[in-house]
């Protein structure tokens, strides 16, 4: 299969054509072999515009997706940044160059096992993961420039706020089944603005604040 070619479309096709412009974003796209990071045997739909599942009935998002979610947060290549749901490790590998360093919380072992053993692959040295409840964030490292949650919450986790940094960001799907809403947080001079980006599907944050098992 021509993966270049397919990379090359899902840019032009599904980012571009919608409205996503900033350069750096649409390298990354490019250059991040997506198909390495889903079951071999879905490698036709890596560059599909739909979610892929990844295992543990967990999947990984749209592109779009991926990609409105990362423009949102307006990274700086000086950003410490926590993600909550590892997952397949895309979004966190896309996170990861372009920005200084990524900081992933996933609570299934599997899945984050199966990322870091890719990241140590493909040679990522930005990133560090670690296996937990990713609703109480985490704390060792904070506070986070930026923060994005790729599952969804039934409200801002509380550790979340306390640990994004004054003037930074945080994005995440609030809601639940079909009526979530995709949310970007903003912390200025200690007040907290939140504004709705647009309506999304998300698997469930699961977690102490997030949903019960
Ligand atoms: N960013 C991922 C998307 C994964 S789907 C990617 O690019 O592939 C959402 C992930 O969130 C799932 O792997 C799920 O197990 C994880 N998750 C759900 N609740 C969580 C929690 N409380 N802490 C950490 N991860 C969680």
């Amino acid at each position: 299969m021509d993966y270049a070619a397919l990379r090359k479309r899902m840019v032009e096709e599904q980012l571009i054509r919608r409205g996503i412009s900033s350069q750096g974003l649409l390298r990354a796209f490019y250059e991040i072999e997506r198909h390495r990071f889903i079951p071999e045997q879905l490698g036709m739909n890596a560059y599909a515009d739909f979610p892929v599942p990844i295992g543990e009935s967990q999947t990984i998002s749209q592109p779009y997706i991926v990609a409105l979610m990362t423009e949102s947060l307006e990274l700086k290549t000086t950003d410490k940044v926590l993600e909550i749901g590892t997952g397949s490790g895309y979004q966190c590998a896309i996170l990861a160059m372009l920005s200084r360093e990524v900081y992933s919380v996933e609570r299934l072992a599997s899945l984050s096992n199966r990322a870091q053993a890719l990241f140590k692959e493909l040679g990522y040295g930005n990133i560090r993961l670690k296996i937990g409840d990713g609703t109480l964030g985490w704390e060792e490292f904070a506070p986070y420039d930026k923060i994005m949650v790729t599952a969804a919450s039934p409200c801002i986790p509380a550790p979340l706020l306390e640990q994004l940094d004054e003037g930074g960001r945080l994005i995440l799907p609030l809601g639940q089944g079909l009526g979530q809403v995709l949310t970007l947080v903003e912390k200025k001079d200690g007040k907290i603005n939140s504004r709705d980006i647009c309506g999304c599907v998300f698997v469930p944050l699961v977690g102490e604040y997030g949903y019960p098992q």
